[in-house]
């Protein structure tokens, strides 16, 4: 079987979800997949919304795609762009209203003896089903209808009984196609279902509807996941029933847990809506590409346009990718690193209410180097709130000190700080007039700062102690502090 491509003509790549929820890293990965292939080739992106499993539809899904796709950055060329708003020549783009074009192009593969009614009750087909069960054969249809008269047919037509229109499948040779990622791909025909391509309620099942849309849609090249591999030997014995070109398919291989199962929502968050509060969406855009893609360099950070520009079908693995939050956390850092500090401030401005630019701009500066998820960031400020917490006092011990000595050292920070003119508060100076103390009075500067610091932060792990002073101030330095004394004796 003829396997042509049209690679000569104008990229045109789609996204084709089904409103059924919403949406999941892997629905991002093929879109961003997609988007990718038609921005390295200076294609067309689509947004198709592929409706017809009513049953399954769930309120808000299309919202949540577009919410997605506009916070990754993954704009839409043609295609459903907004709420309310489609663009393109070749619409409608949401597939419940295109019942017509499915009738009629359903009723063209009758007329051309590719497709036939079948009559069948569900009845029939469940007990059929079932003795295909007890032999242990693939479920399939019997072909029974194939055999009516035409004279039948008309007859069943004209009395309106129930039916659908199934697909034709040869019942000897193969069908192949050659997919961008996997290779030639051969079936044996008699291996092929005689496919319900037309329901009893007039909805064309997914495999009409698709092939139907992509060939008028002009979509060149089919980006999905792996899941649909399955369906594709049909899709392919529709295009050759049409008479139209095959577009290029690429199957992308599905995303695993650590556990090298589906992932899930046992592996955590999945919905992209959920990624929103966490990461920044360069961030996983960039973890998301590298999902059964890999550029074959030693370079992890990929820029949007370097994405672009690098992108290929060549370059897919075959291989499962495993999502990794790990990986994509340390991705995340490096992300949050690179950003100025009042940008980040900027996207932390939700815990950064009522603070100033200056402030959020020094408070922002301490931690960034700290951050993973930008939902750590709360947490990790939390000293600067009211001098409570209540972390267990042990903490304040130095190795080397006991909690006399512990309690002596606070003293001394207490009187330092209270020596410091709040004119000269400032970072800097703080730790100049601490460390110049030490070395004077011959302590040792971590039996000094270490009690200070978790004084200041309730932390064993913090920022630098002269940093979060410098924020909180001279008054709450010493509330602070008194607050571990008490916590100590
Ligand atoms: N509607 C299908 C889905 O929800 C699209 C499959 C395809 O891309 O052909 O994933």
């Amino acid at each position: 079987m003829p396997t042509e491509h049209k690679q000569n003509k104008p990229v045109r790549t789609r996204f084709a979800p089904s409103p059924t929820g919403a949406p999941h890293v892997g629905n991002i990965r093929t879109a961003l997949f997609a988007w990718l292939f038609s921005r390295h080739n200076k294609g067309t992106f689509i947004l198709r919304i592929e409706d017809t499993d009513q049953a399954r539809e769930q309120e808000g899904s299309v919202d949540a795609i577009l919410d997605a796709l506009a916070w990754l950055g993954i704009d839409i060329d043609e295609g459903l762009v907004s709420h309310d708003k489609e663009k393109g020549d070749n619409g409608p783009y949401t597939q419940s209203k295109r019942l017509k074009i499915y009738n009629n192009h359903a009723k063209q593969l009758v007329d051309l003896g590719k497709a036939f009614y079948c009559f069948c009750s569900s009845e029939r087909l469940t007990v059929l089903r079932e003795l295909q069960q007890s032999r242990k054969e693939p479920p399939r249809y019997d072909g029974r209808c194939l055999r009516l008269d035409p004279e039948e047919v008309e007859k069943q037509l004209a009395a309106n009984v129930p039916h659908v229109i199934r697909m034709k499948v040869p019942q000897t040779g193969e069908t192949s196609f050659n997919d961008a990622v996997k290779g030639i791909i051969t079936i044996p025909n008699q291996s092929i279902d005689y496919q319900v391509l037309l329901k009893s309620d007039g909805f064309p099942t997914y495999h009409l509807a698709s092939v139907v849309d992509d060939h008028l849609m002009e979509i060149t090249h089919i980006i999905r996941a792996d899941e649909w591999l399955p369906s594709t030997p049909k899709h392919v014995l529709l295009y050759h029933y049409f008479g139209w070109e095959l577009p290029v398919f690429a199957h992308l291989p599905i995303i695993l847990g650590t556990d090298k199962s589906k992932l899930s929502k046992r592996h955590g968050a999945v919905s992209v809506a959920e990624y929103k509060k966490d990461y920044l969406p360069d961030a996983l855009a960039n973890y998301l590409a590298f999902l059964g893609w890999n550029p074959k360099t030693e370079q992890e950070i990929f820029s949007r346009d370097e994405l672009i520009q690098q992108f290929g079908l060549e370059k897919i693995n075959k291989n499962n990718p495993i999502f990794d939050v790990k990986k994509l956390n340390w991705l995340n850092s490096q992300y949050i690193q690179a950003l100025a500090p009042e940008v980040l401030a900027q996207k932390l401005s939700n815990d950064l209410k009522d603070v100033d630019s200056v402030k959020a701009g020094k408070i922002v500066s301490l931690v960034q180097d700290r951050l993973e998820k930008l939902s750590d960031f709360k947490a990790m400020i939390d000293f600067l709130g009211e001098p409570t917490h209540t972390y267990d006092a042990t903490m304040l011990v130095p190795k080397k000190l006991d909690r006399p000595q512990t309690a002596h050292m606070l003293e001394i920070s207490s009187k330092i700080t209270e020596g410091i003119n709040e004119e000269h508060w400032e970072e800097e100076t703080l730790r100049q007039t601490f460390f110049a103390y030490c070395e004077q009075n011959d302590i040792g500067k971590g039996d000094l700062l270490w009690p200070l610091r978790v004084a200041v932060t309730g932390l064993k792990n913090s920022p630098d102690v002269f940093g979060v002073m410098d924020i909180l101030g001279k008054k709450k330095t010493i509330e602070h502090i008194a607050h571990a004394d008490k916590l100590l004796s």
